[in-house]
């Protein structure tokens, strides 16, 4: 189900244009505007869902299926070096469009692009405790 004021239900239901790469049943695949590298993708569901939390375990499981192939495709056609797969879900982790996308961003060498953290430090006992939070 789409949702009224949410841009990517229009686009992926094809009531906004966006340069489209791939549509089906579930999904449409359309080229980021505001692209990181050439060939910026973003897999959009047809249906809304905010993001990962809501996301239907079937549709979950069909967009890595789907990002296998794109990248491909991606691989072939545009003679990528690489490929990053991004997925943003909530404010504190950077998500900007409250409608699920998952990021195909081809990678170049050097195209200068920087998709990193930095890395921190955790003890054996804290990652234990991580672990048992996770777990038990
Ligand atoms: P995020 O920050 O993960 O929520 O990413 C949102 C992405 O959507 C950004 O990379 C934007 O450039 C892209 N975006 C926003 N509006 C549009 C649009 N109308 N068509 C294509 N891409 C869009
Ligand atoms: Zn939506």
């Amino acid at each position: 189900m789409k949702i009224d004021n949410c841009i990517f239900c229009k686009i992926a239901n094809g009531e906004i244009p966006a340069k489209t790469l791939h549509e089906d049943e579930l999904f449409r695949v359309i080229l980021d505007l505001n692209p990181a590298t050439k060939g910026h993708a973003l897999i959009l569901p047809k249906d809304h869902a905010s993001n990962l939390f809501d996301l239907p375990e079937k549709t979950a499981a069909a967009v890595l299926v789907l990002a296998k192939r794109l990248a491909a495709d991606m691989s072939e056609k545009l003679g990528c070096d690489g490929l990053n797969l991004v997925q943003n879900n909530g404010e504190a982790a950077g998500q900007t469009v409250s409608h699920f996308h998952l990021h195909m961003i081809p990678r170049y060498v050097n195209d200068g692009q920087t998709l990193s953290w930095t890395p921190g430090k955790a003890s054996q006992e804290e990652l234990e405790e991580v672990r048992k939070t996770l777990t038990e």
